[in-house]
């Protein structure tokens, strides 16, 4: 039978945030549960966002709450930042040359097409579309430059960036395991760009290359990449891969039922952590948040989590984080 190989794929742009540990925390008891791997990768395509020490503050959260990682980047037994297992590297940044393969495969099959549009073009395109009540996207003026002519411009130095070439209206399928069956009609998606003028590629570029090449099984991530996922599948089809298996998460929502922020404080593991909380009794309660085992127990140890994890009892609506709720189970470690 194949491995179970599920991954968490965080930007280092910061210290983790509580509804991120979540998801964290869901693939690796999924993983668990299933016997297989948990896998860290780091993706740091947008070289902008970048922290400092983002990567350092992620593990040490991770091994905090006594998340695993059994494959990608982890610390060593110096505390030193080293990438293991036989995919890797397994931070995007050092993977260049590998999306720079695939995206000349899209090219040559007609998937991708380059596109020199400058800011200010698409600028005025997104303008005019929202006067006209329309959801601004890439208009296609490039979708018909040859690939000889483009090649032509590029050689002459022109600014380029690489966009997938979805068809017209086609409907895209893909099950998710929590929400059931879901389409999305291309003509309601963007040309999405895959590689910047930079030469680095987006997050879906990236993040479709290396969930094939290092082999995952399930995606579970939050419910604000639903919308991605339709442009994933067809990039999956037109590289002739088969899709991993779907989760999307909701939100993780403050007692308001609004979306936790910085705002409000406590917000970061590392709050959390700093304020005194037990790792036990935070990753027990976040677990609850979204999820609930078949008992309804509220006291849970990450071996019993792990003993019971299924996408059949994770919710389908926004969870709600209750400090009041947290503090009363931080109180039973
Ligand atoms: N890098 C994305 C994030 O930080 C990962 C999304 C995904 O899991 O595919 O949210």
């Amino acid at each position: 039978m194949k491995e179970v190989r599920l991954r968490f794929a965080p930007s280092p742009t910061g210290f983790i945030h509580i509804g991120s540990i979540r998801t964290a925390l869901y693939n690796y008891l999924y993983a668990r549960r299933n016997n297989g791997k948990f896998i860290l990768r780091i993706e740091d395509t947008d070289q902008t966002r970048f922290v400092e020490g983002a990567i350092e503050n992620l593990i040490k959260s991770l091994n905090w709450a006594g998340i695993e990682i059994d494959e990608g980047v982890c610390f060593d037994d110096n505390g030193n930042i080293i990438q293991k297992g036989e995919y890797g590297p397994y931070i995007q940044s050092e993977r260049l040359s590998i999306y720079k393969k695939y995206i000349n495969e899209l090219i040559e099959k007609g998937y991708a097409y380059y596109c020199f549009c400058s800011k200010e073009r698409l600028e005025k395109v997104r303008e005019e579309q929202k006067v006209k009540g329309l959801i601004p996207r890439y208009d296609g003026l490039c979708r018909s430059i040859s690939l000889e002519e483009a090649r032509k411009r590029i050689a002459n130095g022109e600014e380029y960036v690489i966009r997938l070439k979805l068809p017209h209206n086609k409907d895209i399928k893909f099950h998710d395991l929590v929400r059931g069956d879901i389409v999305m009609n291309t003509d309601d998606l963007d040309d999405q760009v895959l590689m910047k003028s930079d030469g680095f590629p987006t997050y879906h570029l990236a993040v479709v290359v290396d969930d094939h090449l290092m082999k995952i099984t399930h995606i579970i991530r939050g419910e604000e990449w639903l919308a991605s996922t339709p442009k994933h599948v067809y990039l999956y089809e037109a590289f002739g891969w088969e899709s991993p298996q779907y989760v999307h998460l909701p939100v993780v929502l403050n007692k308001d039922r609004k979306k936790l922020s910085k705002r409000q404080g406590d917000v970061s593991v590392e709050d959390f952590r700093k304020s005194g909380y037990l790792p036990e009794g935070l990753v027990n309660y976040l677990a609850l948040v979204g999820w609930s085992p078949e008992g309804n127990e509220e006291i849970l140890s990450m071996e019993e989590m792990i003993k019971q994890f299924s996408f059949e009892r994770v919710a389908k609506t926004g969870g709600v984080f209750d400090k009041d709720k947290l503090d009363w189970v931080n109180g039973h470690y």
